[in-house]
């Protein structure tokens, strides 16, 4: 008989998103409504010309596009084939078994499916009214943590903690404990959050910041992530990427994406502006929303049966939203932003099952 190893046979296989028929419009993964930047689909489409090679594994225009843009040091910058592959080398590097991951209560559910693949204990701190506590997370590091995951602006929840938090956590954490700052969705939230006060907490030596083309910049398909890593942790995680990760057309088109941050502010212009209105909708039918930084938001319904109920209707006109039974808030649906009409059907087909 041939057997896997025994931690990856108890292991469940990675709870991917519900994509419903052919006819489904999906608001289950926060990917962008709106387009990547065309000059970003035309970098794209132009480096097909050089598929017979393989990528540079050093993402040399990618990193500085995002150094130039971001004002970083580009040798700091570390390219993957989206963040979770940053998230799941980082997690292969510095934990193993009997180790700590700590995330909170609505943390990023991939970094606990990372830390069961190195046999490390992942444990949630609570959130307090679905926002990121740092006093419960400081209460629930031990002597075995590694590493705390802190996904600002959080998802599910769309909410937001300031920079000052972010820092006093880092602060009050122990030296040997490693803090990552998942900001997937910070573009949503950079203008009144000076991104490079986090940035700057790299210099420490025990930082690690995160960020996504997969959100703002519309390219989840083309599976580009980037991490800000202190130059001795990003040696670790180097040795275990892939080295030809991100694939030729795929730098090609995040670096113009990146350099396009006029079409990329317009779209989180937009897309806050289709978001706030939808809120200000399902409020006023009664339902809980919290303030979201995000291209998403959080709909909590007055019980689970109640999001049950809205949930089939929107499936009944083929909108899947997001069940958020697994992190524990069945009674909530979580619904990416789409375009306008979109936005207005939901909102109509909720109306309807809330009566
Ligand atoms: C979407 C998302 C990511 C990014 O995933 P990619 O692998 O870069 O597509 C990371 N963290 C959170 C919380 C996310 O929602």
């Amino acid at each position: 008989m041939i057997k896997p190893v025994p931690h990856v046979s108890a292991m469940a296989a990675y709870a991917l998103a519900d994509l419903g028929g052919a006819h489904t419009i999906s608001m289950a993964q926060n990917e962008s409504t709106f387009p990547a930047s065309p000059a970003a689909i035309a970098a794209g489409q132009a480096a097909m010309a050089e598929l017979p090679l393989y990528p540079n594994p050093e993402w040399p225009d990618l990193r500085a596009a995002i150094a130039e843009t971001y004002m970083l040091e580009p040798n700091l910058i570390l390219c993957g084939a989206g963040s979770m592959e940053l998230i799941g080398c980082l997690i292969r590097a510095y934990a193993g078994p009997g180790d700590r991951v700590l995330g909170t209560d609505y943390g990023y559910a991939f970094v606990s499916s990372a830390s069961a693949q190195v046999q490390a204990d992942y444990v949630k701190a609570r959130e307090v009214d679905l926002t990121v506590s740092m006093d419960e997370i400081l209460a629930a590091v031990t002597p075995e943590t590694r590493i705390v995951f802190v996904c600002n602006p959080g998802n599910p929840t769309g909410t937001l903690i300031s920079n000052a938090e972010i820092i006093d956590l880092r602060n009050a954490l122990p030296a040997d404990v490693m803090l990552v700052v998942d900001q997937a969705y910070a573009e949503f939230s950079d203008a009144g959050n000076d991104p490079a006060e986090i940035f700057a907490l790299v210099e420490r030596g025990d930082t690690v910041v995160m960020r996504t083309l997969s959100k703002a910049y519309g390219l989840a398909g083309a599976r580009v992530g980037w991490g800000y890593f202190p130059a001795k942790i990003g040696a670790e995680v180097r040795k275990l990427l892939n080295p030809n990760n991100v694939s030729i057309p795929s730098q090609a088109a995040a670096a113009a994406a990146v350099r396009d941050q006029v079409h990329m502010r317009d779209v989180v212009a937009r897309t806050a502006e289709i978001r706030d209105r939808f809120a200000d909708d399902c409020r006023a039918m009664g339902l809980h929303l919290p303030q979201s930084h995000t291209n998403f938001v959080l709909l909590r319904f007055a019980s689970p049966e109640q999001a049950q109920a809205a949930d089939q209707a929107l499936r009944a006109e083929n909108l899947l939203m997001r069940g958020m039974g697994g992190y524990g808030l069945s009674d909530c649906l979580r619904a990416t932003i789409c375009a306008p009409e979109v936005m207005d059907r939901a909102r109509d087909v909720l109306k309807g099952a809330l009566k």
